[in-house]
């Protein structure tokens, strides 16, 4: 299932040439501070697993899960937490590390709800953003590419559970 028909967005190539990039940037600005590096399941697991093995700096790796709230097909803006970090982060540097970020809700949702818990600095990195789709300011500290508003899989992003596997970021064929 996972050969099925898909238009390559991203390359593998490519997505280790911008995360090397990342990392490079992320090490240099936390210098001399460890990171927890919060990534947001089930997505960001596999940008997670390469953005922290290229880190220079300390670091530490936290989970956290979020579903959105769906009426039909279409997205209602209300997101929930399904998995806690299980660490305090009161006076430690979070990264938030997001796999995609489309309408915002999600990452506002976590900055809101995170920045309450007393962290020393909170910053947000995602792999990619969808142009021209965003209903809420969210800043992104670090982000990889800006890409068009379609629906991605691979490099842990999937369709229905599928894709994630994937080495690159792809495009389903809409006839599938
Ligand atoms: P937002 O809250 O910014 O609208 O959406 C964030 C979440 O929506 C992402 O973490 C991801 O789970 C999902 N999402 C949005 N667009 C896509 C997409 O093109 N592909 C996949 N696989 N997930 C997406």
């Amino acid at each position: 299932m996972d050969d099925a028909a898909k238009r390559v967005l991203i390359s593998e190539k490519e997505i280790e040439r911008r995360v090397g990039e990342l990392a490079a940037q992320i090490s240099a600005d936390y210098t001399g501070q460890e990171l927890v590096l919060l990534g947001v399941l089930k997505g960001a697991f596999i940008f997670l697993a390469d953005l922290s093995r290229r880190l220079t700096i300390p670091r530490v790796v936290e989970f956290i899960a979020v579903t959105s709230y769906e009426s039909g097909s279409v997205p209602s803006g209300a997101v929930r937490l399904i998995m806690d970090v299980r660490k305090s982060i009161e006076d430690k540097h979070v990264l938030i590390v997001e796999d995609i970020v489309d309408t915002g809700h999600t990452l506002h949702y976590l900055m809101e709800m995170l920045e309450t818990r007393g962290p020393a600095s909170i910053k947000t990195c995602a792999l990619v953003r969808k142009s021209g789709t965003a209903q809420v300011d969210v800043t992104i500290d670090y982000l990889g590419f800006d890409i068009p508003d379609e629906w991605v899989v691979g490099y842990g992003l999937d369709f229905a559970e599928k894709y994630r596997t994937l080495p690159y970021i792809g495009v389903i064929d809409t006839d599938e």
